[in-house]
């Protein structure tokens, strides 16, 4: 069986993850139409609005790049769950406190080795 680190509360924290990977693709496909939009828009657009639309789609892209990093992490945990090492510190091998799966439930380091990545 799945080696969960004691008082885990995977089914919850499984919800979760799910619920934020339905969010996050939900917006990604929206945000994916207003960016066509801007596109469709810019023949008809003068000089000063374009650079507008531009700098608004550049914004877009970014805030996309950092849903899709989200999404890989939520995947990966996921993924983690169905194969029994959820929950399980990448750096140590350690278990990840409950409470900072609570916090975060795609976090793939316990904090012992995330504060370590951070100060480096
Ligand atoms: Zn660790």
């Amino acid at each position: 069986m799945a080696r969960y680190s004691a008082g885990m509360d995977t089914d919850t924290l499984r919800r979760a993850l799910q619920a934020r990977r339905d969010e996050l693709q939900a917006l990604s496909s929206d945000s994916a139409q207003s960016r066509e939009a801007v596109a469709l828009d810019q023949q008809s657009v003068g000089r000063l609005s374009r650079m507008d639309a531009m700098q608004q789609q550049a914004m877009a892209q970014a805030t996309e790049n950092r849903r899709r990093e989200e999404l890989r992490r939520v995947l990966l945990a996921l993924r983690r769950m169905d194969a029994g090492d959820y929950g399980i510190c990448d750096a140590c091998g350690d278990d990840i406190a409950p409470g900072r799966l609570a916090l975060d439930p795609a976090s793939t380091l316990c904090v012992g080795c995330a504060e370590k990545q951070e100060t480096r």
